[in-house]
């Protein structure tokens, strides 16, 4: 019924469009478009950051998409992520970032002989794919060693799909030493129960927690808190968007395992990470 609805009312709704929406929708088709061109074309690479412990020590590094469009330039993932998640284009894009962030970091390891993990951020679409499991395996598999520390990062979205689908999902990766890091924690509204349901390993504090704390005594009470939950459920608390000695000296505070932000690093290209691993591993 409520689509018949809609194809009835098509026409008219098309009217009652603003300029804007218009705008809009034709924007979104033509990055749906380019994004089709852009995986087979190489438009999409992966950028770096990395993730320090108290002791100032890699310990690990965050894969970031970037898309540099021949035909509309850069595009930031919060623009093409939801467009491919819509577009069924996700678990294509999703593969691609699995493939290459795998190869990409395992290629670097061997070649620096080092070890640090890689967290991949994982879309809802993606995550409850039919295969979503035996796709990160194949991968490891080809791509990357059975020695690389994974971490799985997913967002508290994930969590409108039903504790069936995802739990047995779960299960498989705790067997296979497989990090899962809750994202952006604090800014959804199910993140306690998540933490009650769902086998979680890291927090990773969101940015807009962290921004404000030098200067505002309730985000520092709540950063506070959220850290001694995640203590006290056993967890790692991750930090992001430390841009300053302040953030990271009242984070570490506080007790703060892991740190990742513009003040420890910007996300780097592959070549990038190497000189900063090297230079890192030369100081040590
Ligand atoms: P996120 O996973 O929470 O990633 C953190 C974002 O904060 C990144 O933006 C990073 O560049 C930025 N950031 C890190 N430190 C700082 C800082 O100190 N200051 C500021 N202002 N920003 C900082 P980016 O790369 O634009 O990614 C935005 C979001 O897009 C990510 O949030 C993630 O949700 C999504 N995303 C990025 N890459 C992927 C991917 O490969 N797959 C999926 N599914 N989503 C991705
Ligand atoms: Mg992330
Ligand atoms: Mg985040
Ligand atoms: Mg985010």
């Amino acid at each position: 019924e409520n689509s018949m609805a809609m194809a009835k009312n098509t026409k008219n709704q098309y009217i009652f469009f603003s300029q804007d929406v218009h705008q809009q929708l034709l924007k979104q088709a033509k990055i749906e478009q380019a994004l089709h061109y852009a995986i087979e074309n190489n438009e999409i690479s992966l950028v770096y950051q990395p993730q320090l412990n108290k002791q100032y020590k890699l310990c690990g590094v965050e894969a970031l998409v970037r898309w540099h469009s021949s035909e509309l330039g850069f595009i930031p993932p919060e623009v093409f992520i939801p467009i491919a998640e819509q577009t069924g284009l996700m678990p294509k894009l999703g593969q691609y970032i699995m493939n290459k962030s795998m190869n990409e970091i395992t290629v670097l390891q061997h070649k620096l002989s080092t070890l640090f993990s890689l967290a991949i951020n994982v879309s809802v679409k993606q995550f409850i794919q039919l295969n979503f499991f035996e796709l990160l395996m194949q991968s490891i598999e080809d791509f990357g060693d059975k020695e690389l520390p994974l971490t799985i990062e997913i967002t508290e979205s994930l969590f409108i799909e039903s504790m069936d689908v995802l739990l047995p999902i779960f299960e498989k990766m705790k067997q296979h030493q497989i990090s899962l890091a809750l994202d952006d924690f604090g800014t959804g509204y199910s993140s306690l129960s998540m933490l009650r349901e769902a086998p979680i390993d890291e927090l990773k504090i969101d940015k807009s927690f962290v921004d404000h704390i030098t200067e505002n005594n309730i985000d520092k009470a709540m950063v506070k808190s959220i850290i001694n939950m995640g203590k006290n459920l056993k967890m790692r608390v991750l930090a992001e968007g430390i841009e300053s000695l302040e953030h990271a000296k009242i984070l570490s505070k506080y007790g703060c395992d892991l740190f990742q932000g513009y003040y420890i690093s910007k996300p780097l290209n592959i070549k990038e990470l190497e000189v900063y691993v090297n230079t890192i591993l030369k100081k040590n």
